[in-house]
């Protein structure tokens, strides 16, 4: 049986950097607490309690003498001036990418336009990245977008800006911005899709349509690696969605002689290594 590893698989540099700004507090002694798991891994997360990294779900679980680390997804305004007011040193691992849509729709509403991110409304980054304006709207898909105009009969001048969640697909990303080129004639797009994100599910894409079945490596809870997943399934029967190596079941691949591997953003490498061993 031939296995191909994809190129893309595992920590992109903003996963990687938010870990090693952990790490780096950890080892120098200070009193480390991250805001939320600093990952959507919990082998990783597991790792770091262990050295005694400490999750905290609120800003006001944190005090003088704690260091924050805020994880790559970032926070919205409000929850960044909660943290400052606890007196704990805060460390920003916010991915840059990030960082830069905070800017975008921040700016877009001082200038007068309305930011639209295109995201799932539930996710942290998108919930952080709308934490960013006082006034936003959230699509998940261009449907929830016509509903939106069509319902409140949104006036063709009002001017929009348009962001994306760094994890959406080109594809999800293109059919919205089609329908509110048509729709609005004040209009202003920022693709800010990361470019890791998209290489990695072109990858996925490509692999998938090579291989007779693929193994997407990742935490269920990461919606990088549902979507990989997804892709994956498009072009591809047999696709297997684990956590690690010993959620596989060799039974499933006795008759396949093409295996591909993918993996999520927050995929340490080790866990990659032993899948692809097995
Ligand atoms: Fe940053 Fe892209 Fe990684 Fe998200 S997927 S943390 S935007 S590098």
């Amino acid at each position: 049986m031939s296995v191909r590893v994809a190129k893309s698989a595992g920590f992109c540099f903003g996963v990687s950097r938010a870990v090693e700004l952990v790490q780096q507090a950890a080892a120098a002694g200070k009193r480390t607490l991250t805001l939320g798991p600093i990952i959507h891994n919990r082998h990783v997360v597991e790792q770091f309690a262990a050295a005694g990294v400490r999750v905290i779900d609120s800003p006001e679980e944190a005090g003088p003498g704690d260091t924050v680390v805020i994880r790559s997804h970032g926070v919205s305004r409000e929850v960044y001036k909660r943290l400052e007011s606890t007196g704990a040193e805060i460390i920003d691992a916010t991915c840059p990418f990030v960082k830069r849509i905070h800017g975008l729709v921040s700016q877009a509403e001082a200038e007068g336009r309305l930011p639209v991110i295109i995201g799932t409304p539930t996710h942290p980054e998108v919930e952080g990245i709308a934490g960013w304006c006082t006034d936003c709207r959230v699509f998940e898909n261009v449907e929830a977008m016509e509903k939106w105009v069509q319902e409140e009969n949104v006036p063709p001048d009002l001017p929009v800006c348009m962001v994306s969640q760094t994890t959406s697909t080109e594809f999800l990303w293109k059919k919205c911005v089609q329908f509110a080129k048509k729709q609005f004639t004040y209009l202003q797009t920022f693709d800010t899709i990361c470019r890791a994100t998209e290489c990695r599910q072109r990858e996925a894409s490509e692999l998938s349509q090579r291989c007779e079945a693929m193994v997407v490596v990742g935490d269920l809870k990461s919606s990088n690696t549902g979507r990989l997943a997804m892709i994956c399934r498009e072009h591809c029967d047999k696709v297997f969605l684990v956590d690690n190596a010993s959620e596989l079941n060799l039974d499933d691949f006795r008759s396949v002689s093409d295996v591909g591997i993918t993996a999520g953003a927050s995929t340490p490498a080790w866990i990659i290594k032993e899948v692809n061993k097995t």
